[in-house]
């Protein structure tokens, strides 16, 4: 992680957050691959594939989001990437990953929409039986770009719900009265019992997790930190236990929080709203799912007994298999004990 985040001074001989058992469930394939992987792959096309030391805004990290899915030239390199994603995670201590995947980065370049999931889904199920790591992607819609093909990614995430897919999610960084279109997209999905994930709060207030909560019936908001700006909502979250799958350093490589310190997810968790800690986008912010728990340790100055909090609520929030939960909520236990 960059040094500019943590505190200089060593810390005291503590628990390990790498074996703290975990769930990673706000992380985008297209924004996650390993690094090495992206620059052998961006070598085999001849390209200097280069990480921004910074983002000017949201803007420039949409635009240079953008250049990877490119550098995938064929199934077989997307496949690699998937399985380079899960072997990384099952070396920070996750054991059960929610990837958020756009096959409409890939299609129809390489195939249709179906056609490119069905390969991502495959490549996830290989890498879960080498790494023992458990995976339910969330076929995703950009509100911002993906109206048109909303319905569609909707039915495909339908038809592999439960066979590879644990959601439907919808992100994008246009967030005010934007969602109500995308309704009857999270009907489809939700009739068949997939839950629907909505990112909101993130560049958009209080209002926008509302929003999320009423015109789509998310169950779990992607960031949503800026549900802070309404006791209601705040409330809202603890009273229906909705979790909000935050993302601090992606936050503020983002500038969408002024500084670390005063970063809400510490408030939010202490109101009682489940909180998860994730990357968001490890490529691009340098910092994978543990840095979230070195921040939570050092910046936030959280207790153990708190960092397991966070563990806990990914545990307990997802559609991951009975046996991987309790398996993962026991070794919580151990882990603090
Ligand atoms: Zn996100």
């Amino acid at each position: 992680m960059h040094d500019d985040i943590l505190p200089q001074a060593a810390p005291p001989r503590q628990r390990s957050l790498c074996d703290l058992p975990k769930t990673h469930l706000h992380v985008h394939l297209d924004g996650s691959y390993p690094l090495d992987a992206v620059e052998a792959l961006a070598r085999k096309s001849g390209i200097d594939f280069r990480v921004p030391e910074a983002f000017t805004d949201v803007w420039a990290f949409f635009d240079a989001y953008g250049q990877v899915p490119h550098l995938v030239r064929s199934l077989d390199d997307l496949a690699m990437l998937c399985r380079a994603l899960i072997l990384s995670e099952a070396r920070e201590g996750v054991r059960y990953i929610e990837p958020a995947i756009e096959p409409q980065l890939y299609a129809p370049r390489l195939g249709s929409l179906e056609q490119v999931t069905r390969a991502m889904l495959m490549a996830f199920a290989e890498a879960a039986a080498d790494s023992g790591v458990e995976i339910g992607a969330l076929v995703t819609i950009n509100t911002d770009a993906d109206f048109e093909i909303a319905g569609e990614l909707a039915r495909i995430a339908a038809k592999y719900a439960g066979r590879g897919v644990n959601g439907l999610g919808t992100a994008g960084f246009l967030e005010p009265g934007n969602l109500r279109r995308f309704r009857s997209s999270a009907q489809i999905a939700q009739a068949v019992g997939l839950p629907v994930i909505s990112h909101a709060g993130q560049t958009g207030g209080a209002d926008c997790v509302e929003e999320a909560l009423d015109e789509l019936g998310a169950t779990r908001i992607a960031h949503g930190f800026r549900a802070i700006e309404s006791e209601d909502t705040v409330k809202r979250l603890a009273d229906d236990q909705i979790v909000c799958d935050v993302c601090p350093i992606s936050n503020l490589r983002l500038g969408v929080v002024p500084d670390m310190a005063h970063h809400p997810a510490p408030k939010l968790l202490r109101a009682g709203v489940p909180v998860t800690l994730n990357a968001d986008d490890s490529l691009w912010f340098g910092a994978g799912v543990t840095a979230q728990f070195e921040v939570a340790r050092h910046v936030w100055s959280m207790t153990d007994a708190e960092l397991a909090e966070f563990a806990r609520a990914g545990a307990r929030a997802t559609g991951m298999s009975l046996a991987t939960r309790e398996a993962l909520l026991a070794d919580i236990e151990d882990w603090i004990r």
